[in-house]
């Protein structure tokens, strides 16, 4: 069987990476023909929405699927009435706009922030009275780890705000910044049968908006079960085949759910080593009809990742339990470039390995 991935990054090269050993194959497509998952795998070279390599694409492979959001969905659609396409297009399309992302939250009984679309000053200046300050102006497209945000600490930031994001010709959306205690992910995923496995919390910690360091097992009786039960309901939604994963913040001992990404996610790197079954394996499994494997973690997990800076690897590896993942990508400040997992038999161990880690991921 050979399985198409539309994107080439590091969760493109951990897909294929994990697939090798069920003997399955992979076929990439991305522009950069020595891109993360180029340097592992089969690779076709092309824009995400160059309609001729997604045909070769789809000629080549049995199953497709993505290893980036800001996949096109009117230049996928053509290929996913030809092959089957996972996780589902439309649930690509609601994870790609924050507005509607936060609708179907709301839709679905899932605690979100209180939001309002902004399509003018005027819109802004409406949804700063209704929800107050602090809040975030966020675009409602292509923002990811923080790009394309502006918080506003209290009504005078107003014009600035607008002046800084409305350049950017994007619809917006206002937030409430939420004075979370924590932020924790859920990671689940569900197979072609409709059976569903899913991970214990990650609990997360961002630096400058991006993902800087995860623990897991995040334990937490109440929170897993109701982050369970929002997941589901997001599945059971898209009819969902592949891993999801749901971003919440932690407040007053429950759940505002972020956002969600159709797709394995960095808060999940931790699985390969510290889980029975890593989530990209799961991906893989749930997209082949193939039985879904235990999530059970294996131990106490930590995860950091190496941003902009990548230390060098024996650095890494000499602190005893630590693995180091190289994605084998250029250095560029705010560039995620590698992580390294421990994996302990103790919270407290593992914390004291992730705290000495974290000397070598300042950037
Ligand atoms: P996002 O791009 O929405 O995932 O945001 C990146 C990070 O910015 C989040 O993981 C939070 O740490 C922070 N952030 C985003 N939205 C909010 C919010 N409404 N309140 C507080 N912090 C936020």
């Amino acid at each position: 069987m050979n399985i198409g991935i539309i994107g080439a990054g590091q969760l493109g090269r951990m897909m294929a990476l994990s697939g090798y050993p069920l003997g399955l194959r992979f076929t990439l497509l991305d522009p950069n023909l020595d891109s993360s998952g180029a340097q592992v795998s089969d690779c076709i070279q092309g824009e995400y929405d160059d309609a001729t390599a997604l045909q070769m694409l789809a000629a080549k492979t049995d199953v497709i699927t993505f290893d980036v959001e800001n996949v096109p969905v009117e230049a996928v659609m053509p290929i996913a009435q030809l092959k089957p396409f996972y996780p589902p297009v439309n649930a690509l399309a609601a994870s790609q706009d924050r507005l509607v992302e936060k609708t179907l939250f709301r839709k679905l009984g899932i605690a979100t922030p209180e939001f309002r679309a902004v399509d003018s000053l005027l819109d802004l200046q409406q949804a700063v009275k209704d929800i107050g300050v602090p809040g975030i102006l966020k675009t409602r497209r292509l923002g990811y780890d923080g790009k394309g945000q502006y918080r506003l600490k209290n009504q005078r930031d107003i014009e600035a705000a607008w002046n800084a994001l409305s350049s950017l010709g994007i619809a917006l959306i206002y937030e409430a910044f939420v004075p979370f205690t924590r932020e924790v992910s859920i990671i689940g995923a569900r197979n072609i049968k409709g059976e569903i496995a899913i991970y214990p919390l990650t609990a997360n910690v961002h630096q400058h908006g991006i993902l800087h360091y995860s623990v897991a097992p995040y334990r937490h009786m109440s929170l897993q079960k109701l982050a369970e039960t929002y997941l589901k309901r997001v599945m059971k939604h898209f009819n969902y085949v592949g891993v999801l994963t749901i971003e919440f913040f932690v407040l007053n001992g429950k759940l505002l759910a972020n956002e969600m990404a159709p797709r394995v996610h960095n808060s999940g790197h931790w699985t390969i080593e510290g889980a029975e079954t890593s989530q990209f394996e799961n991906h893989i499994r749930a997209i082949c009809g193939l039985p879904l494997g235990s999530t059970a973690a294996r131990g106490y997990a930590g995860m950091l990742n190496f941003i902009g800076i990548l230390p060098e690897c024996e650095l890494i590896l000499k602190s005893p339990g630590v693995r180091f993942h190289h994605y084998g990508k250029e250095a560029r400040p705010a560039r995620k470039l590698g992580h390294a997992t421990i994996v302990a038999s103790s919270a407290s161990k593992r914390d004291h390995a992730l705290k000495k880690l974290l000397k070598y991921s300042l950037s």
